[in-house]
């Protein structure tokens, strides 16, 4: 299960016994099964910052080194190791 998509709790997770929606117990949020771990908008931001991560990667293999270069794919990864684990920090 993805964390919840308005606080980003992962932990406090429970369902609705009559409608099965998934519920928040950190926020109160309710959501039904199918639009819980749908998430479109994060989808495509993790998506693009892969792909510059990605490009990074490569690109220190061959030299290029500047620092504002390193400075976005600092961001850009720790925005992704945060989106993929639920981190919060
Ligand atoms: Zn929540």
């Amino acid at each position: 299960m993805r964390p919840c998509p308005f606080c980003g709790k992962t932990d406090d997770l429970s369902r609705n016994l009559f409608s099965g929606d998934f519920v928040c117990d950190a926020c109160g949020a309710s959501v039904d099964e199918g639009s819980w771990n749908n998430r479109p908008v994060e989808d495509a931001l993790r998506e693009a910052l892969e792909f510059v991560a990605n490009a990074y990667d490569m690109e220190a293999s061959v030299g290029d080194n500047s620092l504002a270069f390193y400075e976005a794919y600092s961001v850009a990864r720790a925005a992704l190791n945060r989106a993929n684990t639920g981190d919060q920090q």
